[in-house]
């Protein structure tokens, strides 16, 4: 076990060439069939107008917060995966649901959307790295060893809506919820109402933070389960005393802010308020002065006196985007070097011009579709989630 405070990061999986081959086990470098306008073509603002103005009532243009500014011009509706989903859900009367975001978010979307509704990503190669790091195999083999070890009936998955929908299906199968950024303390308090143990999926950091400094766990009572290791790399004796079993995995944008980040930003701007995400490592966390959902950090910065000052911990994008909204507020990002998301900064105006082009053709391109079961089980895990007390 590594020592309080200290936690351990798994290396960011390499991201294949847009276009350059297929991974079968990832949502990741996934071939694009488009023949897409070239990225420098002066008309492309103009051009996904006219295909949205074509389309009127028929499309409905889902943007995420992390995405770029260019595609998020264009959509119907801004915010975060789930919020999003919903929103596509409430809109019966779209055909089409152009989901600016990454895999993950469109297979909700459809999830969550009636059977005549299609669900479209401009870029399928947009996938997220913090999905690919659970894949049904290695969770069932998880459950496998916990069945194994006697564990399994005292224990309860919940995952993040960051996760697959092959993920949010297992989890719905075991009786299982799905959780948010905004919502991760109760669906805690409702699976412990129910069970001994929770296996926390696929994020590490969000069920450490919330376990710890919302439900008061130790760190000892918070066991890291390696898919890559025999038996998870852990003891019958670490299984025991665990409450939460976390799996490693990580986003590999927040995962990247560190204490050093946070004691530099204090250095450089005395009195600056400090706000991060809670997929953020814990020793970020714990030395930030607000954490909370992407949600939670829009409202706050809205909130902000004039004049107060903040190291945001998020996407980049998105802090961008704040920093332009609020010039009466001085707002940087936490990080001293570059931070994208990059699988959601695959869906560019030339994707979406693509995608939108496509459907005034009669085409539906890039149609995420889940398969009737597992959509089936992910629905019962979304289903608890939204009936948490
Ligand atoms: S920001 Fe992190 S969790 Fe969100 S899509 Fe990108 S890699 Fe995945």
């Amino acid at each position: 076990m590594l020592p309080r405070g200290m936690i351990e990061v798994v290396s960011t999986p390499v991201l294949l060439l847009l276009g350059r081959g297929k991974d079968p086990e990832s949502e990741r470098g996934v071939d694009c069939p488009g023949d897409l306008p070239a990225p420098s073509d002066p008309g492309l603002v103009e051009r996904a107008r006219a295909a949205k103005e074509a389309l009127g009532d028929r499309v409905f243009v889902l943007g995420h917060h992390y995405q770029r500014d260019e595609v998020i011009q264009f959509a119907d509706v801004t915010g975060d995966s789930f919020k999003l989903a919903r929103e596509a859900a409430a809109r019966p009367g779209a055909e089409f649901i152009v989901f600016c975001g990454v895999h993950f978010m469109a297979e909700s979307a459809d999830i969550l959307t009636s059977e005549a509704q299609k669900v479209v990503l401009p870029d399928l190669a947009a996938g997220c790295s913090m999905a690919d790091m659970a894949v049904l195999a290695q969770v069932e083999k998880a459950w496998e060893l916990l069945q194994d070890k006697g564990f399994a009936d005292s224990t309860i998955p919940v995952t993040y809506m960051n996760s697959s929908a092959d993920i949010k299906g297992f989890v719905g199968r075991n009786k299982g919820v799905v959780c948010t950024s905004s919502n991760a303390k109760r669906a805690l308090e409702w699976a412990f109402s129910h069970a001994e143990k929770v296996l926390f999926l696929p994020d590490q950091h969000l069920g450490r933070n919330t376990a710890m400094l919302e439900l008061g766990y130790s760190a000892q009572e918070c066991v890291l389960y390696d898919p890559h290791k025999p038996n998870g790399g852990l003891t019958d004796e670490q299984l025991r005393g665990a409450k939460m079993i976390l799996w490693r995995g990580h986003c590999s944008v927040h995962g990247r802010f560190t204490l050093e980040c946070v004691n530099d930003a204090r250095e450089r701007v005395p009195g600056v308020n400090v706000l991060v995400h809670p997929e953020c490592r814990h020793e970020v966390v714990t030395a930030a002065d607000y954490v909370g959902s992407t949600e939670y950090i829009i409202k706050t910065i809205e909130a902000a006196q004039p004049g107060s000052a903040w190291a945001v911990g998020t996407e980049l994008n998105l802090v961008r985007r704040l920093a332009n909204a609020h010039p009466d507020k001085q707002i940087m990002f936490l990080d001293k070097t570059v931070c994208y998301c990059s699988t959601m900064n695959r869906i560019d105006l030339p994707h979406l011009v693509w995608a939108l082009e496509e459907l005034v053709a009669g085409r539906v391109p890039n149609q995420i579709t889940v398969d009737p079961g597992t959509a089936h089980y992910a629905r019962v895990a979304l289903d608890q989630m939204l009936a948490l007390p």
